[in-house]
Order: structure tokens, then sequence, then C-alpha cells
């Protein structure tokens, strides 16, 4: 079957899958230090979904106020991770924010100014002084296109130390040899059809998160977390999948996200009666508190019937009494997108917004160096040799159930780096190179090969679209048991149309966008799976997973991640892992749960 296809060898000491933020500064980190470092992407680099990121990184410079630490943004985050998140890396992530934007800043990064010419910053929800005590202002922004100016950085600054760029190239598999150890990816040129084997001492998945899964989400359509269905395939576990970030404002009808720094400049949200809802259920945040809280407040006014507009059916997002010049100046990005989208004035009307799809907290497990876990020998956190992830394709974990706005930036920038550090001191340059597993190499090809020859009478997006309804409709912002089983049970039948009935209507190798989007649509599959499962076994209301027959926080039973794996027959077994609640350094205390109000 291989001679079928050409493939063409490649020897690197990394590769990268994904040039993103977390893919671009981990490209960055290992080319200037020596190694030989090959970044492998779907779509061209500064197109990565990182692109889009409107509002900004957060660092406790304390640039807006005296007293601002690290450690008020590790007390933060850790309790906006409702208790989930890992405290060790938490600890590492708010350390090091401050040097890492302080290093973007002098690789180039343009962020707005004080009038003492620091670096800007705005509150995004959750920041607090004082463990809780004042709100504080710790998004370090490029107006409202922070993203963009991050990408074109390291992009610029990865040209220069001497990346090697694989552009529209699309990872298909992971090679794995029968020891476990990763060797390298399989990638499709998908400009010439050749197959590509990359050989390396450590692949870095960089892919990105998975929103795509979802009917309405804030995600490019490249968001389809195909590093981490290479890790299900290659049977190893994703960690904490049943949550899901809706964010409060992606504009209705078409979801695209009007960025938290709008609230955090002031803007605040009413229903149909005009009220400003959220000091009723978040008194002193109001409109800043944590994203799951203001998602399910916004939900429960639309359910009571307190939406607005003829159905009734979304809230309004005001930034009209902030004045043209402050829009313009520091929400110019958003204002055209209202304008485009919603066909809004925001200097004179409310933006019509609803919950949307945003984040995903689950992800590839790690550790802290971006190292690849999984159980192994009773071991809940052993090292697969050779694989590593970082970004939103990882699960590290910083986020637990709930991601602080303006902390996923940061997580990129500072897992990037520590990936690129740990390769860096544990990889001689040009090293010899194991042997390169065939089996793996044919199971890759045969996976292609299924899809690309399929015959049956359905394309893959209308499967795509069976998914993504089952999704939006049973795995959202509210959830229970019999809601969340009709959703799997709807859900195995579209896998089964996928299996039986799937068409390609393009074979060819190049540039089909219809193969390209099955592989895309099949990895998604495999996700939305291990999702529902873990959201059907975690019976306790944590985070983003909010059920409403265990509308409680069950620390007891629940204060650990799950793990869930894909058999090969399709079906999906769940293990638990412990949540790190020590600290990294030994003086600093660890943060005891408590109940989460803002
Ligand atoms: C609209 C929007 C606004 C946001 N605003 C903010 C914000 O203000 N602050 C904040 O902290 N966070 C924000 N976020 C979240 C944050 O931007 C993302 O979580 C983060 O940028 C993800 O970066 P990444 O490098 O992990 O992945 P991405 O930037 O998504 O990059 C993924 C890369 O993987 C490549 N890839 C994927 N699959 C394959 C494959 N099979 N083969 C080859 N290459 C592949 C892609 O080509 C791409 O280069 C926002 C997100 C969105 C959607």
């Amino acid at each position: 079957m291989k001679q079928a296809y050409e493939i063409i060898e490649h020897n690197y000491d990394v590769v990268i899958v994904g040039a993103g933020g977390a893919g671009l500064r981990a490209a960055l980190g290992m080319a200037a230090s020596g190694l030989k470092t090959a970044c492998v992407t779907k779509v061209f680099p500064t197109r990565s979904h990182t692109v889009a990121a409107q509002g900004g990184m957060a660092a406790s410079l304390g640039n807006m106020h005296d007293g601002d630490n690290w450690r008020f943004h590790m007390y933060d985050t850790v309790k906006g991770s409702d208790w989930l998140g890992d405290q060790d890396a938490i600890e590492y992530m708010c350390r090091e924010a401050v040097p890492a934007v302080l290093e973007l800043e002098h690789y180039g990064v343009p962020f707005s100014r004080t009038e003492e010419g620091t670096v800007y910053q705005r509150p995004f929800g959750g920041q607090t002084i004082g463990y809780g005590k004042e709100m504080a202002q710790r998004t370090c922004a490029a107006a409202d296109r922070t993203g963009h100016a991050i990408l074109h950085t390291l992009y610029q600054q990865c040209l220069k130390h001497g990346t090697e760029f694989f552009v529209e190239y699309l990872a298909l598999d992971l090679l794995m040899d029968e020891d476990g150890a990763c060797r390298g990816v399989l990638v499709w040129n998908m400009e010439d059809g050749t197959l590509h084997r990359f050989r390396a001492h450590r692949t870095v998945l960089a892919t990105g998160g998975y929103g795509r899964v979802y009917f309405s989400c804030t995600a490019a359509h490249t968001c389809t977390g195909d590093g981490n269905a290479m890790v299900l395939r290659a049977g190893l576990p994703l960690e904490d999948m049943e949550f899901t970030q809706f964010h409060p404002t992606g504009i209705y009808g078409s979801g695209c996200l009007v960025t938290e720094g709008a609230r955090g400049e002031g803007g605040y949200l009413t229903n149909s009666e005009g009220e400003r809802f959220m000091e009723r259920y978040a008194p002193s945040a109001k409109d800043l508190a944590g994203r799951d809280v203001v998602c399910r407040s916004m939900t429960l006014e639309i359910n009571e019937g307190r939406g607005c507009g003829p159905h009734k059916d979304h809230i309004l997002l005001h930034l009209e009494h902030l004045g043209a010049e402050l829009l313009h100046q520091r929400l110019p990005g958003i204002s055209e997108t209202a304008k485009i989208f919603a066909g809004v004035d925001v200097t004179r009307e409310p933006i019509p917004v609803l919950p949307t799809v945003h984040y995903n907290m689950g992800g590839v497990p790690t550790n802290l160096h971006g190292e690849v876990v999984t159980v192994r020998g009773g071991d809940p956190e052993a090292i697969v040799p050779g694989l590593m992830a970082i970004g939103e394709s990882a699960c590290v974990s910083v986020h637990g159930a709930n991601r602080l706005g303006s902390n996923s930036l940061l997580d990129i920038i500072v897992f990037g780096r520590a990936a690129a550090l740990r390769a860096v001191e544990s990889i001689r340059p040009g090293e010899s190179h194991a042997n390169l597993p065939e089996e793996a190499t044919d199971r890759a090809i045969a996976r292609l090969d299924r899809l690309r020859r399929s015959e049956g009478k359905t394309g893959a997006g209308a499967i795509r679209l069976a998914m993504q309804r089952t999704m939006q409709q049973h795995c959202a912002v509210f959830r229970d048991g019999p809601l969340l089983d009709e959703g799997r049970r709807k859900l195995d039948s579209v896998i089964a149309m996928m299996r039986d009935d799937l068409g390609v209507a393009d074979r060819s190798m190049i540039f089909s966008s219809d193969l390209a989007e099955t592989l895309e649509l099949d990895n998604m599959l495999a996700q939305a799976s291990v999702s529902l499962h873990s959201a059907i076994g975690r019976t306790e209301s944590r985070g983003a997973h909010a059920r409403e027959d265990f509308s409680k926080r069950d620390d007891q039973n629940w204060l650990k991640h799950t793990l869930s794996w894909l058999n090969d027959d399709g079906s999906v077994r769940l293990d638990y892992r412990p949540v790190h609640m020590q600290p990294l350094s030994n003086d600093v205390a660890t943060i005891p749960p408590k109940e989460r109000v803002y």
C-alpha cells in the first residue's frame, strides 16, 4: 500500500507541529540554542488562531497601580480554575509571566503604553489584588490586537534564528515505536501531494484547541484539535476534556468574539428589562466575574424570559457610554467586528451577544516542562519519551475547570519557552536517531487511505454539522445526566454515519480541501466522544462543567483530573489522576479549596 504514496524523509533534532504562539515560542527557543528545528503547520504561521487574540496577556507588572504581584495572580488563577488547576504549574506560570512580557517587549511586540511609557494593562475577569480584596489591572495589551502583535513578532524572531518552516503541511499521525516512545510524525504536503516522514528526538504538539467541535464558537475553522486526536490514536489519554469554556460575549448570530477587555474598559451587560443583572449574581466583580459565572448568569436570564430581541434569545453588551475616543484607541478591532457582524455602531448602540464556545481547558496531559505524561505501571505521570505538547492542545494543567481571560496568551509563551529549555538541556544536537517504526507509518497510511477512498453518500460537511449540533445541544453551559446520555447516543450514530456512509468526492492528494476536512472531522469526532464521556463521568459541578443534577462542587470525590482513552473499537475508558495541590517552591503555601464567589 505504501508504494502508492511518495514518502520523503527528514531528520531533525526537534519537529514542532503548529505555528501558533506556542509552537513559535518553542521553535524560537530551540533553534536559537542550536537544535535543528522544523516547524510544520497546516496554515501559514501568521494565520494561526493566536492571531485573533484580542484582549491581552496577564502578568503582574503593577504598571497601573502599586502592589500587584505574582502571588495574587496565582491565587486568582487557582480560584478561577475552581481548584482543579495544578498549583505547581500555576505558580511557575504566574512567576514567569513578568519576565515573559518583558522578553516579548524586547523581541519587538508593540504593546500599548501608559502616559509614563510603561506597558498598558487593563482589567480582566477574576483579577484581584490582596487575595480577592480589590480589582486589579493585570492584562498587558496591544490595543485589542494583542495576539496579532505577538504572533507576527515571534514569526520574525523564528526566521531570524533559522527555524525551517513547512507551510501547508498537514500532520497525520505520530510515529510511535513498540516501547511507547514517539520517534516523529507523518505529514501530508497539501501542495504537491507527497507524504513526509519527520524523524526527531522530540515531537512537539502545538496544534491548538478543538472549538470547531461545536456549532457556535469563536475559534478559527482550523481549530480542530488534530494533535489531541493523534495522541488518542497513539493509545495515550487526554485530560479534563469535559471542561469547555464558553465566552460570555460572542456576537449573536456569527459567534465572533468581543473581547472581555470590552468589559474591562467599562462595558456592561443588560437583560430585556434594561437591568445590569450581573450585580445580582456577582455583587463585587459584577460583569468581570469568572467567564463560567457570567455565562451561566446570562443563560439563566434568557431561560427565565429576560432575553433581548424578538425571540428573547440574547443579551446586550453596552459600550456606547465609553465614548468614541476611548473605543477608537483601546477597542478598534471589536468596533469594526461589531459593525460588520452585527451591523452595530458601538458608539451609539449595544451589541447583541450570546455565550459562545471559546477555549478548551482539556488536552494532552503534560508536566510543566511540556513533556507528555501517561499512566504507566502505577505511575499516573510517567513521561512518554520523545513527545511534548504545549499551548491550547496541552493540559498542564494551569486552567483547571475554568481559564481566566488573558491567561492563555501567557500559557502559550511561558510553556513554549519551558519546552524549549527542556529540549535544549536534554538533546545533544545532531545525535543519531533511533529506528523508525514501519508499523506506525503503515497504520497512519492505512487510516489516510481508508478515509480517502470512502465511497458512501454523505459528505464530511453534513456529518460535521450533525456532530456540531449534537455537542451544542447536549454538552453546553448547563448539562445533566439524561441530556448528556442522549448526546452520547446521538454522537454514536454520527460516528456510525462517518464509518458506514462517508463519501469523499475529491480524492486528489493535491489541495483536496474535501480530504483535509475529512481528516479533521475524524479528529474532531474522537474528541467529541471523549468529551461527552468525561462529562457523563463527572457527577459534580465545577468551573465550566455545570450539572443541574449535581449542582455542587464535590471536593471529597472529584478533586481530580479526568483521563480519557479512546479504544480501537471506539469505546471510551476513563481514569483519574490527583490534582497537584503542592506549589513548586517550599516558601509558597497551598491555596486550600473554598467556595468560589465573585
Ligand atoms: C477570537 C479569540 C480571541 C482570543 N483572545 C485571547 C486573549 O485576548 N488573551 C488570551 O490569553 N487568550 C485569548 N484567546 C485564546 C488564545 O488565543 C489561544 O488559546 C491561543 O492563542 C492558542 O495558541 P496555540 O499556539 O496553542 O494554538 P493556535 O494559535 O491555534 O495554533 C495552532 C497551530 O497548529 C497548526 N496545526 C493544527 N493542526 C495541524 C496539523 N494537523 N498539521 C499541521 N499543523 C497543524 C496550525 O496550523 C496552527 O499553526 C483567544 C482565542 C480566540 C479564538
